[in-house]
């Protein structure tokens, strides 16, 4: 961050939160790091490349952005020089204080249109706040700039052989929504410079706006773990902490206590009991049909798709694992598949996939939705195996609804029903020994490894780890299925 200068991160980060804004600035040491930043970044540079190939050859200053000064003069050298298309200009307005990267520049006739390149597939709020603030910056300095678009990916395309830039992207105008914003956005904007320059931390209150801020270990320190922002919707939380000046469900006015789940949350968490609805739990399990099968699958989603047929960010399956129980008295027996293949391996994980489930019994998942999507996927592309991977989603029992439902809730879950705090709350297994800690982790680690990205020393450490995770998954089914009959 330059000092005393904002970018348009600075300025998006400082509209949701001044304190924020401020303690990057000044408390850099809090700010806890997102895992995944640097995968989303790699992703937004890859889709960004891509997106050149849809306007052709153009301009891009020699310096780098943070070299702000001569990447603003390079960029306004080849404006004077009669320019038409850069990709990254900068512009800096140094009395203002501010300065911003733009993706694209395009100009036709006198005027330019700006560009921001997403790796969304839509046009979020954010990018709007985004593109006000480059527009502001760029018509300081001076530029006739009319229009105002996000490109981003389009979420219908499907690939065919080749990847086709001018359909896999779709550019959306949004130079209404940016204009409609008006002169606010320059009494925003020196509002947050004048709160950069302060001595003291900014005082604001904690609330929905902290959800993904990076200094919320800090703010949030002391605070008991579930809370009402566990219990209530953003909005409505906000109302109950205006009402109750507090985010403690133990100071709850009782006029505030919510229904459904959630009042069954409140009430174990306030007496410490776990909560049993016998007769659902037996109605859930007479509803299963030996031989069992606890399956679960790994999947990535890469943004630019891969292989043909695919579009982006369909979840593509290229690991599970299954574990087989026959009946009653027997033990469980695994099975597990994962692709090490650098091709369409697809058609082979579903083939496996139907050679280790037999035509009858239950299949038994968590969150059904996410499994049943893969199935209906596969089953579309590949139209000779389509009516034996369906009847497999006929069978699909959601073992997450026993739980999500609140026929068994333990206060110790804290509002969760996920497999990762179910699983220690009612047995002694956990996933706190596994070196992957989540799904997200095992998805973009496979496709770093898929595009030859991955260090060639960590790839067979990934697949044992990967294959580890899995297991525990529908291992996790097994054990927390036995736990329900213990309820009956
Ligand atoms: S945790 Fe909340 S209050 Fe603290 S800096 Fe982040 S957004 Fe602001």
């Amino acid at each position: 961050m330059m000092k005393n200068s904002l970018s348009k991160s600075n300025y998006l980060d400082g509209l949701n939160c001044k304190k924020s804004l401020w303690l990057s600035l000044h408390k850099t040491e809090l700010c806890k790091g997102d895992d995944f930043k640097d995968y989303r970044f790699e992703i937004g540079n890859k889709v960004g490349l891509l997106a050149r190939e849809y306007f052709g050859k153009g301009f891009q200053p020699k310096s780098p952005y943070y070299e702000v000064e001569n990447a603003f003069k390079e960029t306004f050298e080849y404006i004077n020089d009669g320019g038409k298309l850069i990709y990254e200009g900068v512009g800096f307005n140094k009395a203002e204080g501010i300065f911003a990267l733009a993706d694209i520049l395009i100009k036709d006739n006198d005027s330019w249109e700006l560009i921001e390149v997403k790796s969304s597939t839509g046009v979020k709020d954010y990018h709007v706040e985004d593109l006000s603030f480059q527009n502001h910056v760029f018509k300081s300095l001076g530029l006739n700039v009319t229009k105002l678009s996000v490109l981003h990916l389009n979420k219908n395309y499907q690939r065919g052989d080749q990847i086709d830039v001018n359909k896999l992207f779709l550019k959306s105008d949004v130079t209404k929504k940016v204009l409609h914003k008006g002169n606010i956005i320059s009494l925003q904007i020196s509002e947050l410079i004048e709160s950069l320059s302060v001595k003291n931390e900014p005082i604001v209150d904690i609330g929905s706006h902290c959800k993904e801020c990076q200094f919320k270990e800090y703010c949030w320190k002391g605070l008991p773990k579930y809370n009402i922002f566990n219990v209530f919707s953003a909005k409505k939380a906000e109302e109950v902490h205006r009402n109750n000046n507090s985010i403690d469900i133990k100071e709850l006015d009782i006029k505030d206590y919510p229904k459904g789940n959630k009042l069954v949350d409140v009430n174990s968490y306030l007496s410490g009991d776990i909560f049993v609805n016998k007769r659902e739990i037996k109605k859930f399990l007479d509803t299963l049909i030996f031989p069992y099968y606890f399956l679960d699958f790994e999947t990535f989603g890469p943004a630019i798709p891969i292989f043909k047929n695919s579009k982006p960010y369909e979840n593509i399956p290229f690991q599970f694992s299954l574990h087989i129980q026959e009946n009653e008295n027997s033990e469980i027996k695994h099975v597990e598949y994962i692709s090490k293949d650098k091709k369409d391996f697809r058609l082979e994980f579903a083939e496996t996939l139907l050679k280790s489930i037999k035509k009858t019994g239950s299949v038994i998942v968590y969150n059904q939705s996410f499994e049943k999507n893969v199935i209906s996927s596969l089953s579309d592309i590949f139209p000779a195996i389509k009516h034996d991977l369906l009847k497999i989603n006929e069978r699909m029992i959601d073992l997450l609804r026993p739980f999500r439902s609140r026929h068994l809730y333990s206060p110790k879950q804290n509002g969760s029903a996920s497999i990762k705090a179910v699983l220690p709350t009612f047995t002694n297994e956990s996933y706190d020994d596994l070196e992957i800690q989540g799904g997200m982790e095992v998805s973009i680690n496979f496709e770093k490894y898929f595009l030859g990205e991955l260090k060639k020393e960590n790839e067979t450490i990934f697949f044992n780890n990967a294959l580890k995770y899995c297991e525990l998954d529908t291992l996790a089914m097994y054990k927390l299925l036995k736990v329900l009959q213990t309820y009956v």
